[in-house]
């Protein structure tokens, strides 16, 4: 068994502020649109119907940027408890736009 962790960081940006060129695979929940490459199936980004944003997973840029510091956390009650709080915590979902 190994044991490792993975760097998953997401940027939120204004919905009006993205714009997507080229086809993605969707798959749509009750609320929530993910968007893969139509190719390989990587993650790219998500919209949640009515929040005006658009999450961005890093992985998707050519060339990531490694010096983003997050603000806060979302699903708290799934993290580790060996991790240091990162922000602000959230038990769910954030939906505000600030
Ligand atoms: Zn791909």
């Amino acid at each position: 068994v190994r044991i490792s962790v993975c760097s998953f960081t997401n940027v939120i940006w204004p919905a009006e502020d993205v714009t997507v060129q080229g086809d993605t695979a969707r798959w749509k929940g009750t609320t929530h649109a993910q968007h893969f490459c139509s190719s390989c199936g990587s993650p790219l980004f998500g919209v949640s119907d009515g929040a005006g944003e658009s999450e961005v997973m890093l992985g998707a840029f050519d060339i990531a940027p490694t010096d983003l510091t997050p603000t806060y956390e979302q699903w708290v009650g799934r993290r580790e408890r060996w991790l240091h709080s990162m922000g602000e915590q959230f038990a769910g979902d954030r939906t505000a736009v600030a």
